[in-house]
């Protein structure tokens, strides 16, 4: 079954108004440099030094290398081909792209080799170097050689995460099918984990390691069949669906991640969820919408990206948790054993790599993939996907069109699409009408149809259309009897006021310096509040250069809350305790102001309302 859209490439779309500050910010904060201060890029073995040679130098690429051509910047653009050239530049004679020497590549985990081929492919669409390809086709066929002689095996990592070879068999196979491509994607496939034999594992918390319930590989897992149902040509059985309801079913958070830390850690609004999970559950909603269209999975998207993916980093991009808590009152090391089920005691703490560096290489492909989800090229036209400013310049049938989307969304629900047609053309546009909208206006016309508006076909010119849409604000239920503040795809919380300190120091000969450096976030302000009435009153700020910022948010929410005896985690006393004490109120209500969970650093998201 082949995908009902496919994406464009960043030739042809790019970002504009906020989306384009904040890969800006990505750009200028630690992901830009990432090659100039951290040594498992700067020195990565990828491109000829010491360090790290397996997984960390293609994260960061997959995001970098997109980031560099959607934002049009040259020296970007320069930093990004260096890179690739230099891995291009190692290739072996027999194909093998991994910086290991031939005796180490029996025990070497294949991922590196799945992900750097996904990788490349994606570069492929940004540079149209015609050289990718050709090392794709040598690397690919030296990997099914090997695995049918056995010098390498599928294990570990590389049999959790299979299915991301397929990224690259796919583009080979569109340029010329051959016999050993089918044999290899049966040979991943056939020596692959099959999460149906794991899935019971996921209902409640094992408190120890394991592959089976490792939140990235879940995460990852949900793009599976999208991915092998078109390779090996099989019918969406809607195994995505079902994996994502049950995981979600019991460790589902309030902004539509998995809780993991960095094992499936049940439904607490107090556990962690890794920040390489929420970019990775990205991509895979992402390419889920592509592959069957069913726009619930653009809904849970927008749900994870607009609210998890700015939390997990500080304004300026340059520092990140490992993990994040919906209801996190402190962000300093714990001081005895961690919170954490699997986690260290400083996997919470904002900085350069906070318990493990995968996700400081890999949190990048976050906004540069979302970016190029704005719009979808359908079968008989253009897919208005995610409602973010953004110019796209493609053509139909010969005709060049231009579609700009001008928008502050999710901040406001206004829609401004130009079309520019350089003839007569049947291209329809299909704009994707989130279910929550309400009173859609088109034009300044009420417009009774939900769901997706089409127009078939444009003349030669400027055809504009201005959308618009009220949305409601609501308590949503949660578990455990809580609530959480909802407009729209936009969670809010409750800010906590912080006392923040930079960190500097060096460990493991790996320095922490400003502006690469970590931070303690000391709550000062009091956390312990309910939700007192279910009366909210909308102030609508400016979207300002920072559009995740805590001291300007884009939108605030007065809601009264009042005080109640919440109480601490047990044994701990920078956390909340999972559920209230009690829900009695302590005092009047008072009106409180409540700002998008994406902008606060430390908050409290899931109250009881009393
Ligand atoms: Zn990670």
């Amino acid at each position: 079954m082949p995908a009902k859209y496919t994406f464009f490439t960043p030739l042809e779309l790019k970002p504009m108004g906020w989306l384009r500050r904040q890969l800006r910010l990505q750009a200028d904060g630690l992901c830009g440099n990432l090659d100039r201060v951290w040594p498992d890029v700067r020195d990565s073995a990828w491109f000829g030094g010491e360090r790290e040679g397996w997984e960390r130098a293609p994260y960061w690429l997959d995001g970098f290398v997109p980031m560099a051509y959607l934002l049009e910047d040259e020296e970007l653009i320069a930093r990004a081909n260096r890179c690739i050239d230099q891995i291009l530049e190692r290739q072996q004679p027999d194909g093998w792209i991994c910086p290991v020497p031939p005796e180490q590549r029996r025990g070497y985990d294949l991922w590196a080799v799945l992900l750097i081929g996904k990788v490349l492919t994606h570069c492929y669409s940004c540079t149209r170097d015609e050289r990718i390809p050709g090392a794709l086709y040598r690397m690919m066929k030296n990997l099914h050689g090997q695995l049918r002689d056995g010098t390498v095996s599928l294990t570990r990592w590389g049999a959790y995460r299979w299915y991301e070879g397929f990224v690259a068999l796919r583009l080979l196979r569109e340029r010329g099918a051959e016999a050993w491509m089918d044999d290899l994607a049966r040979l991943l496939a056939g020596g692959g984990m099959d999460y149906r034999r794991v899935e019971a594992l996921w209902e409640r918390p094992l408190n120890k390691w394991t592959f089976d319930t490792h939140i990235v590989n879940l995460c990852e897992m949900l793009r599976c069949e999208p991915l092998t149902c078109d390779m090996l040509g099989q019918e969406d059985r809607g195994l995505a669906e079902h994996f994502y309801r049950r995981l979600r079913e019991f460790n589902g958070t309030a902004v539509g991640t998995f809780t993991g830390d960095e094992c499936l850690s049940g439904i607490s609004p107090t556990q962690g969820t890794e920040l390489c999970a929420v970019v990775e559950l990205m991509d895979s909603m992402e390419q889920l919408y592509a592959y069957t269209g069913n726009r619930v999975w653009a809904e849970r998207l927008e749900r994870v990206a607009f609210n998890a993916l700015p939390a997990a980093l500080t304004e300026d991009m340059w520092a990140h948790q490992y993990v994040q808590m919906v209801n996190q009152i402190d962000c300093t090391p714990f001081p005895g054993k961690s919170y954490f089920r699997t986690n260290n005691s400083e996997a919470h703490r904002y900085g350069l790599e906070p318990h493990f560096g995968c996700c400081t290489a890999n949190f990048g492909q976050g906004w540069p993939k979302l970016a190029l989800s704005a719009f979808l090229r359908a079968p008989d036209g253009v897919l208005g996907a995610l409602p973010l400013p953004s110019r796209l310049c493609t053509e139909w049938k010969g005709t060049p069109v231009r579609i700009t989307l001008t928008t502050d969304y999710p901040f406001r629900n206004h829609m401004h699409y130009r079309v520019e047609a350089d003839g007569d053309t049947d291209m329809r546009l299909h704009v994707r009408i989130p279910s929550f909208a309400r009173n859609l206006r088109v034009n300044g016309w009420d417009h009774g149809r939900r769901g997706e508006l089409v127009r078939n076909g444009f003349r030669q010119g400027v055809t504009e259309l201005e959308i618009d849409f009220d949305v409601d604000t609501v308590l949503e239920t949660r578990p455990h009897g809580l609530r959480c503040l909802r407009r729209g795809s936009l969670v809010f919380s409750l800010p906590v006021e912080a006392e923040c300190t930079r960190v500097e120091y060096v460990k493991h000969g790996v320095e922490r310096k400003y502006p690469y450096c970590d931070y303690d976030y000391r709550g000062i302000s009091d956390w312990n509040l309910a939700f007192a009435g279910r009366e909210f009153r909308v102030e609508e700020c400016g979207v300002s250069d920072i559009p995740f910022s805590q001291s300007h948010p884009p939108l605030r929410i007065h809601a009264n809350l009042c005080h109640i005896n919440w109480g601490l985690a047990d044994g701990y006393e920078t956390v909340c305790a999972p559920v209230p004490l009690s829900r009695r109120p302590l005092d009047a209500p008072t009106d409180r102001l409540l700002i998008p969970y994406g902008c606060a650093r430390l908050r409290m998201t899931e109250l009881p309302l009393v």
